[in-house]
């Protein structure tokens, strides 16, 4: 018999058919549950222990669950949700050109990136993403929406050599900039990143200035790398070198980089990448879909790169699901490699979870469901048509969960979606306020 007076007072218990920690050895916990107090996790045990141990003030039975760190999106735009759809099958300079840059120009302002921030932040939560990594202007707009939602975020303080609705011009990016990172320094939630947006949009001076900023703050670089052929071909006409040797040149490669998309990469290339500590991002539905390249994610694990998956923009991709952008990840790697082993489905889920808070330089507190850190899960709902029989928790979940079996979803510890339904979004606010865009944007 429980003796409830020698049970340990916790806020929050859960109890699933599976957990996967994303820790060392990648194990699967069999009927096993988290004890969970004041936002962080405090047990890892069998359920039959944590229910003898415990007394929680909300016990969550969740059986035929896997339970999963929360996915890090470590690349994406989130306001360009309201872009969605809006010019598709183009590649990527035709698209930044002729389609995104002129609808930003007309479109661009507070209001668009609060309500494209909160349409993302609700996609992304409803889809198991506790953390993401955000490139985009007004960045004080997606902080604020952000911690509204309780989600964990880290905003790009965006760089671009020619003026917006956002900045004039790099000084006053910059300035704005630091003002956003001072606001939020101290929220428990949300971080800041220097985000010159690409080598080709942001000159000598200020990527020299980014590089002293970061020292000087302390916090990561995030930025589009050989994104594509032209891009590099463009660098070596403009620069007379690869764009990656740029960065070398301006001190900007380091542990501190997150390099994303890297589609174009030599072997001497992929060996700097590993002996200065950038990490990359790996985009590959919006690679696929710009018919950018094909990131040589083997090559870079095997030389030793830290390597993470970001959805990109919702106008490149077209969605901002990281359980199909792990899918995609770990098949095109395998296409890319010519080997059925490469990124197999541990490696896959380490790289859309853990190397992604890595990459933030957030890992010492979550990335893992290990004692100590931040309570930031996910459950999915194995008990669906796609995803049975269960013979291994964790391929079921890499290789054919869908996002719409996301069931609960926790950062630090607080609840932001209980059984599919957002607990901090008023859903049914979003998808009208949508349409109400959707009207402005085709008139
Ligand atoms: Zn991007």
């Amino acid at each position: 018999m429980t003796d409830i007076f020698s049970q340990q007072p916790i806020d929050t218990l859960i109890t699933c058919d599976w957990i996967i920690p994303v820790t060392a050895g990648d194990p699967v916990l069999e009927q096993h549950a988290i004890a969970v107090h004041q936002g962080k996790i405090v047990d890892v045990l069998a359920t039959a222990d944590a229910l003898q141990t415990y007394s929680a003030k909300h016990l969550h039975k969740l059986p035929q669950h896997a339970l999963i760190p929360g996915f890090i999106n470590a690349h994406t735009h989130s306001a360009m949700n309201l872009f969605r759809g809006m010019s598709d099958d183009l590649a990527l300079m035709d698209w930044l050109n002729n389609h995104i840059w002129p609808a930003e120009a007309k479109w661009l302002s507070k209001d668009f990136v609060a309500d494209g921030s909160r349409l993302a932040i609700a996609e992304m939560i409803k889809g198991g993403i506790t953390c993401f990594n955000d490139m985009y202007f007004f960045p004080n707009v997606t902080a604020r929406i952000a911690s509204e939602t309780g989600i964990r975020a880290t905003v790009g303080l965006i760089v671009f050599d020619f003026p917006s609705a956002w900045g004039e011009g790099p000084d006053d990016y910059f300035q704005k900039g630091l003002s956003v990172h001072a606001e939020f320094r101290n929220h428990p939630l949300i971080q800041t990143a220097l985000a010159p947006h690409a080598p080709y949009t942001v000159s000598d001076a200020p990527l020299s200035r980014v590089r002293m900023l970061a020292d000087e703050l302390d916090i990561p670089v995030h930025i589009h790398l050989h994104e594509t052929n032209d891009e590099v071909q463009g660098s070596l006409r403009d620069h007379g070198e690869r764009p990656m040797a740029r960065l070398q040149r301006l001190g900007l490669l380091n542990s501190q980089l997150i390099a994303v998309h890297m589609t174009q990469l030599t072997d001497d290339e992929i060996e700097l990448a590993a002996a200065s500590g950038i990490h990359v991002v790996h985009c590959p539905q919006s690679n696929l879909k710009l018919a950018s390249g094909f990131t040589p994610v083997g090559r870079l694990q095997r030389a030793g790169v830290n390597v993470c998956i970001g959805t990109d923009g919702a106008a490149s991709n077209n969605d901002l699901d990281m359980l199909d952008e792990m899918r995609t990840a770990a098949t095109l790697a395998k296409a890319v490699d010519n080997n059925a082993r490469t990124l197999p489905a541990a490696d896959a889920l380490r790289a859309a979870t853990i190397n992604g808070a890595k990459a933030l330089g957030i890992d010492s507190f979550t990335g893992s469901l290990q004692i100590g850190k931040s309570a930031d899960m996910v459950a999915i709902d194995l008990h669906n048509l796609r995803t049975q029989p269960v013979h291994h928790a964790l391929s079921q979940v890499v290789y054919a969960a869908s996002s719409s079996q996301v069931s609960d979803v926790w950062v630090n510890g607080k609840q932001l979606l209980a059984n599919h339904r957002l607990l901090t979004l008023d859903e049914d606010a979003i998808l009208e306020n949508s349409r109400e865009w959707l009207k402005k944007i085709q008139n």
